[in-house]
């Protein structure tokens, strides 16, 4: 029996289960190792502007605490469930122990559509879950992030309320505030950047020139839009993107920096233009050089992974690929790189880290050392990845799912079980 359900969860549990029998993990010991240590359920009553009460679920679901304090991204949508954030806490362990970071994962969420709160009903919203989960959170127990539908704005919202119960202003509760609230220089741009400096790596590798390459992006939000102002930059034509009210098309390149602002004007991509409209169910497979799904779990199945037209599939989401596709896709590995979402997206939590220990020592960094230092960490576990898939013969997502896996469990067996 256990609380955790839904297909989300399921799709975590069967990805570990794949690497524990490529690790030949005994199967005692494997529960110990996948099922999160704590879950915390909360109501979060609001006042709306209509006079009203309304009453959201919150979550926050901590998974190991066996190398350090757990951290996580805050996600706000309709879709969140205690399964969805469960997953998202267990994938985080794995990748803050392929990259080295001392932390174990959490994630936490509420189901809500940001979008349909006002400013102040947001506001509201963000500063009780936060008061509801100061008794399991700390700077050296639990720290948060944004992750999608939450922003700078609302983790500057957690902070101040954390720090109000505290009597002190404590910035390390949260990674990811604004640069005025105690928020380091380059994490905003983190995770993107991150996606695009792996992307051009493996671009390198396989001899693709950047400046005659094509990019198609799914999701525009934080991460999205970031990964394609990046590979922009770099020379890639951006021929597609999507959000969650449409997409746009244009064979000869999109104009990002346009795009960007009108959603930073408007919130989304709708309503810039109707001439470049297409249906966005075919968006994964447009041919590309570098498809980029930045937005949810689980858009790519079995049958689109056999269709796809890309070089380079660059995970910015967490969990977009389910375990049936990732058997298509490890038959056409000669034909698609993947970069696995727990190595691709990673710089968001490297970034978050650097921000933790900048607000712990009050000593602040210059975003090209930020920048620098996020580089440096990416192509080391890059690095590892690509040789230990090689040495194995393994699938990429194996590589990087075993390495982090069996740092957790190498911990887990030097400190022993207590009592
Ligand atoms: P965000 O809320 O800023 O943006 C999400 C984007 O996805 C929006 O453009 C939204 O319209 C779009 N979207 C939602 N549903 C969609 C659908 N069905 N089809 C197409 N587009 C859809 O969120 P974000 O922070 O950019 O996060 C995006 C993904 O990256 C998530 O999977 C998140 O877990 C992951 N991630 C984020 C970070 C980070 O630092 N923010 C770090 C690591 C991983």
């Amino acid at each position: 029996m256990t609380i955790y359900s839904g297909p989300v969860f399921d799709m975590a549990a069967k990805q570990f289960g794949v690497i524990a029998d490529h690790l030949s993990i005994p199967l005692d010991e494997r529960d110990r190792l996948l099922m999160p240590k704590r879950a915390i359920t909360v109501s979060c009553p609001v006042h709306r502007d209509d006079g009203t009460t309304a009453v959201f679920e919150g979550y926050r679901v901590q998974h190991h605490l066996t190398l350090g304090p757990t951290k996580g991204g805050t996600r706000f949508a309709a879709s969140v469930d205690l399964g969805e954030v469960a997953a998202l806490a267990i994938w985080m362990s794995w990748k803050c122990a392929l990259v080295g970071l001392p932390y174990g994962g959490a994630k936490g969420g509420i189901g809500v559509d940001p979008s349909s709160l006002s400013k102040r009903e947001l506001e509201g919203l963000s500063r009780r879950y936060m008061q509801e989960m100061i008794p399991f959170v700390g700077p050296h127990t639990d720290i948060m992030a944004p992750d999608m539908g939450t922003n700078e704005q609302v983790m500057a919202w957690f902070m101040d309320t954390y720090s109000m119960y505290q009597g002190q202003t404590v910035t390390e509760i949260v990674t990811g505030k604004p640069v005025s609230a105690g928020g380091t220089l380059g994490r905003r741009e983190a995770t993107g950047r991150g996606v695009a400096h792996l992307a051009h790596r493996v671009m390198n590798d396989l001899e693709i020139n950047p400046n005659r390459a094509t990019a198609v992006i799914q999701g525009f939000g934080n991460v999205g839009s970031v990964t394609a102002l990046e590979l922009h930059h770099m020379g890639v034509k951006i021929t597609a993107v999507s959000d969650h009210t449409g997409a746009l098309h244009r064979a000869a390149g999109l104009d990002i920096q346009g795009l960007v602002e009108h959603a930073a004007a408007h919130g989304s991509l709708a309503g810039y233009s109707n001439e470049l409209a297409f249906d966005p169910r075919e968006i994964l497979t447009l041919p590309c050089d570098v498809l980029v799904p930045a937005a949810v779990e689980r858009v790519i199945d079995a049958n689109i992974a056999g269709n796809l037209r890309c070089r380079i599939v660059a995970e910015a989401a967490n969990g977009p690929t389910t375990p049936e596709a990732d058997l298509v896709l490890e038959q056409r590995q000669d034909d698609v790189f993947l970069i696995p979402d727990i190595l691709c997206n990673s710089g968001g939590v490297v970034v978050s880290y650097f921000e933790w220990i900048q607000d712990l020592q009050q000593l602040f960094w210059e975003e090209e050392e930020v920048t620098r230092r996020e580089y440096q960490i990416l192509d080391r576990a890059f690095d590892r990845m690509v040789a230990r898939a090689r040495r194995d013969e393994v699938f990429n997502r194996t590589a990087a799912m075993a390495m982090g896996v069996e740092r957790v469990r190498n911990a887990k067996m030097t400190r022993g079980l207590f009592p």
